[in-house]
């Protein structure tokens, strides 16, 4: 891992187009923004999905964030409609009862609204680490998202958790309280939870499923 923005500089300077950074409240964006920031990109959108189900302390950080880097946070939220619907269908907490369940409210909610999001652009920039599950561990610095078409950027693939907090103490960046109640992965209010300090990072994640199941269809590979 290197803290160095040359490599990152390298790639975004390779892309035609406008670039996005997606903005989900956790430390590890913070980190990605403040190298892309450093970056020069002259064109760059930083967005937030705004799922209507966001802890309030991800509200606070939302501002704190805008504030600390000059910067304008975009929300995407989710079509009107398709949440009356979803919440006709499962009630409040139906998200929990089923993984086909939990795939429509993280469809209506995220991977709609992010399709929306990344219309148009040609790099989408993420702060996932390669570490941090199962599902992500052949994570590269750059690949291909063949469902959204653009390149997708993940800088901190091969970073730590403790050099994410590193990161963040060595520039003093705005971090989610959330941490300090012991939540280490930061998600919707109905689907994490704070966990024990030998729990694994994503353990708070949707906790009722297997592993492998544990990602929203942000991130998943087309096959
Ligand atoms: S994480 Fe939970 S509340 Fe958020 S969109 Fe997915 S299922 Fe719905």
């Amino acid at each position: 891992m290197s803290y160095s923005v040359n490599l990152l500089q390298q790639i975004v300077s390779k892309i035609d187009g406008k670039i996005a950074l997606s903005f989900s409240y956790q430390a590890e964006d913070t980190a990605a923004l403040h190298l892309l920031l450093q970056c020069g990109i002259k064109s760059l959108e930083v967005f937030t999905l705004d799922t209507g189900k966001l802890f309030h302390e991800c509200e606070k950080l939302h501002k704190e964030t805008e504030e600390f880097f000059g910067i304008s946070i975009k929300r995407y939220l989710p079509k009107i409609d398709d949440v009356k619907n979803l919440e006709n269908t499962l009630g409040a907490w139906g998200m929990r009862e089923s993984l086909k369940n939990r795939h429509l409210c993280c469809h209506v909610r995220k991977v709609e609204p992010l399709s929306r999001a990344l219309k148009g652009k040609s790099a989408w920039v993420t702060g996932l680490r390669a570490s941090q599950s199962i599902t992500r561990n052949a994570l590269r610095i750059v690949e291909y998202d063949e469902k959204f078409n653009l390149f997708k950027i993940n800088p901190l693939d091969s970073w730590s958790e403790a050099d994410v907090f590193n990161y963040i103490k060595e520039y003093n960046l705005p971090l989610n309280s959330l941490y300090s109640k012991g939540f280490k992965s930061i998600g919707c209010e109905p689907c994490t939870r704070a966990v024990g300090e030998n729990e694994d990072v994503r353990a708070g994640r949707w906790w009722w499923e297997n592993p492998e199941h544990k990602e929203c269809g942000l991130h998943i590979k087309e096959k």
